[in-house]
């Protein structure tokens, strides 16, 4: 049976999200940013927390685990290199484990740059990413803990998986993540397609993910590093892409 899914909001502008098996009745919180949302959206589904997926350390992904562990006695799962700084973890992983919920599969995916022990879960069979802070719908993390070359790696590992590839971040970004990106790439009619359909989606106050991988590879510049165009924009014809996605990024972060 495929998984289900839940989004929700989380303090000012961080999403929660719920991963469900119906088979099993399991289901997982990806992150966890305040317990307040996730009992509420746990409620309204019917569904009982069994796991907490953490992506990395940061508080407003963390700082609900305790309530929840204390409550639901759930299993919480942490990036290995970096559960030292996350609160009331079972069990650690890292690049290539294997993470059940239920009767769901996922892959751990390492994804360092915005920490540097942070991961990412990949659910092959339903197509479902869960990227945290690493890449956000026409964005990507600010590099705090790791540095531009890993962030770039970490980022074309998730453009590797299949296009079709529903993804899941931790921050609603997109709006202002494409006003930058227009600066990038002021001439991508895929972008330009976007911008109108997350101008809609936010006029209603809908969310604008889960995104796919696929429409990130034509929309998102943090994706684009490799592509000529690009790199001239910038200035950087013919540099590494790694080059080109330092300067993108330093440029996103002086927006
Ligand atoms: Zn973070």
């Amino acid at each position: 049976m495929p998984a289900q899914t839940k989004l929700f909001p989380c303090l000012t502008d961080n999403y929660g999200v719920l991963l469900h098996d119906p088979q099993s009745g399991a289901t997982a919180a990806i992150d966890a940013p305040e317990a307040p949302p996730i009992e509420r959206a746990l409620a309204e589904a019917g569904w009982r927390l069994t796991d907490i997926l953490v992506t990395h350390h940061h508080g407003d992904h963390t700082a609900g685990i305790p309530a929840l562990k204390q409550k639901h006695k759930c299993r919480v799962v942490a990036p290995r290199n970096e559960a030292q700084r996350i609160a009331d973890v079972d069990e650690t992983v890292g690049e290539g484990d294997t993470v059940r919920v239920g009767s769901l599969v996922g892959r751990v995916i390492d994804t360092p740059g915005h920490t540097a022990g942070h991961i990412s879960y990949f659910f092959p069979a339903d197509k479902l990413a869960f990227v945290g802070d690493t890449l956000f719908s026409i964005g990507c993390g600010r590099i705090i803990e790791g540095n531009a070359e890993m962030m770039w790696d970490s980022l074309l590992k998730l453009r590797n998986l299949p296009d079709d590839t529903r993804f899941y971040c931790g921050h609603e970004y997109t709006a202002a993540n494409i006003r930058f990106a227009k600066t990038i790439e002021p001439d991508n009619k895929a972008l330009a397609a976007r911008a109108q359909e997350v101008e809609t989606l936010r006029a209603a106050h809908q969310p604008t993910i889960p995104a796919t991988i696929g429409a990130e590879k034509a929309e998102n510049p943090f994706l684009r590093a490799d592509n000529a165009g690009v790199a001239k924009s910038v200035g950087l014809s013919g540099a590494p892409a790694w080059k080109v996605f330092a300067e993108i990024r330093e440029r996103k972060n002086r927006f």
